[in-house]
């Protein structure tokens, strides 16, 4: 596999990105790929066992595809890495890549660049013309109907389309594609890789219904009557809150509100000024640290923010934790994003004790105070530190701090769907049914907050339960 000396001849090529002060002034993509990856291919080691395989929860089979790329059968790769992911395009973006953490080279040095091989392959099957529709050779007359266009459901209407079943895919929103959609921020993720591989599903037989809320203008119960088989993929849509004094105040809101408007602005919508939340001119405060909080960080300084701050309740993490006690597994490490590079200041164990507004009843400011970390009977504690009180100006709050679990409310109550001990719709990795007849989970739905791959990762085997309950058998893969 790849080339048994390369990691030793061949150093690891990263990205490279556009100059911060370039970048920030557009929301487009601004990351390049190094020029040549079949060099980087070959940096891959014959190791014996991969445990890249198991770092990827899509369990893509990267040796094989680090080797055709070395050896430039490009084709080969593309049909390797589609046998187990059906939008590398997207992973390829904005996957944290736990593979590369468990990749064998990363143990002595850096690791394969595993993530950027998977773009270039994909990007090269567009470029070259050769990911085209595959549609059934036969209909079954099986309809499915799936809830939610994020990336589970996508996957799950893909494979379900492409053994022959009639796919009905409902969105709420005005478009396709979730989280990725709305969340991700273009210059991270451009909306046109959604597009085009929305064009090949459409061809492949995918019906896509937006503007239809389950549960609201869409009734579930009828959902469940007319269709063979039903799939909730509605993500966990629910945020996280942060009941505090102040909380009322204008100007502070959840990240998901000021990142859609935004993007839909980018997208070209009309969207008033008294209703659209900019950053321009603002103390902007983040609160919390993970990408959602990037995200804004991001949006923030693109807007022409006058300063951005991100507030982090946990310990700041080491910049390199002991790879021998960590690996393979994902570590807890300082991760800096593109977004936090464009400019941030960062601050660790803080936690927020109310937000200060003007007679407009606008929020100026937010009062934190810094907390400490301590373990009692086993179990973490967060202390506050006396006197360590401070405030922060702050025109703009986003609240980023995860979501807790799917809405309950709409479809999920009509339906009466059973849920787990976290609120998430109850079913298991296996079979993904749920406790209705007929209607399965998959995503964000099921597991609770999670990422892009184990949502493609769940869509694809939820489609295989759906099928095997639909027909007897399947030959989906897992
Ligand atoms: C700001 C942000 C940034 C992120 N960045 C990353 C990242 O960089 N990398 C990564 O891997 N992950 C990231 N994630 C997480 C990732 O986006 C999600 O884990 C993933 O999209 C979940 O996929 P899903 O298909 O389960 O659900 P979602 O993507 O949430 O899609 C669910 C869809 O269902 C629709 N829906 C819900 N209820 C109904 C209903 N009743 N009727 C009709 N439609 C309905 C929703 O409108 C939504 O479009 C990020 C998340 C956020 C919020
Ligand atoms: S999907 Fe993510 S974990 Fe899997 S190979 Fe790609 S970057 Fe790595």
């Amino acid at each position: 596999m790849g080339k048994a000396t390369g990691f030793k001849e061949h150093a690891r090529e990263n990205l490279s990105y556009a100059p911060v002060a370039d970048r920030i002034t557009h929301f487009n993509e601004f990351a390049r790929l190094p020029e040549d990856m079949c060099t980087q291919g070959a940096r891959c080691m014959d190791c014996g066992i991969p445990f890249c395989h198991n770092g990827c929860p899509i369990n893509n089979i990267i040796p094989d595809w680090n080797d055709a790329v070395y050896h430039g059968r490009w084709r080969e790769a593309l049909d390797v890495l589609h046998s187990t992911n059906n939008f590398p395009e997207f992973t390829g973006r904005i996957c944290p890549a736990p593979c590369e953490e468990a990749c064998t080279v990363n143990l002595i040095g850096d690791a394969v660049s595993i993530k950027n091989i998977e773009l270039s392959i994909v990007e090269k099957g567009w470029q070259e013309g050769w990911i085209t529709p595959q549609i059934a050779a036969k209909k079954t007359g099986k309809r499915v109907a799936v809830v939610g266009s994020g990336p589970a459901g996508m996957a799950a209407s893909q494979q379900l389309a492409r053994a022959g079943h009639d796919v009905v895919l409902f969105e709420k929103n005005d478009r396709i594609g979730g989280l990725m959609r709305y969340g991700i921020p273009n210059f991270k993720f451009d909306k046109s890789v959604i597009d085009r591989r929305m064009a090949q599903m459409r061809a492949e037989g995918v019906d896509f219904r937006v503007n239809s809320t389950v549960g609201g203008n869409v009734s579930a119960a009828e959902l469940v009557n007319d269709f063979d088989a039903v799939i909730l993929s509605g993500g966990a849509e629910k945020p996280r809150d942060l009941p505090v004094p102040g909380r009322e105040l204008k100007g502070v809101h959840y990240a998901m509100e000021f990142l859609t408007l935004n993007t839909k602005r980018v997208l070209g919508d009309e969207i008033p000024e008294e209703e659209f939340i900019s950053a321009a001119g603002k103390h902007v405060v983040v609160i919390g640290g993970g990408d959602t909080g990037s995200d804004c960080i991001g949006t923030s300084n693109r807007h022409g923010a006058e300063s951005v701050t991100q507030l982090e309740i946990l310990p700041k993490p080491d910049a390199k934790p002991n790879k021998l006690t960590t690996w393979p597994y994902y570590p807890m490490k300082l991760r800096t994003s593109t977004s936090q590079e464009e400019g941030c200041d960062r601050d660790w164990c803080v936690s927020t004790k109310r937000f200060i507004g003007d007679e407009h009843g606008h929020v100026q400011a937010i009062e934190c105070v810094r907390v400490e970390w301590a373990q009692e009977n086993g179990q973490w504690k967060l202390n506050e530190v006396a006197g360590s009180e401070f405030q922060l100006p702050a025109q703009l709050v986003t609240l980023a701090m995860g979501f807790v679990h799917p809405v309950h409310e709409g479809m999920l109550e009509e339906l009466g769907v059973a849920k787990d001990g976290r609120g998430n719709v109850a079913a298991n990795d296996q079979n993904y049914a749920t406790s209705i007849d007929k209607v399965f989970t998959a995503g964000d739905m099921r597991r609770g907050q999670s990422l892009v791959v184990w949502a493609i990762r769940e869509g694809r085997q939820c489609a295989r339960a759906v099928d095997e309950f639909l027909m007897g058998t399947t030959t989906l893969p897992r």
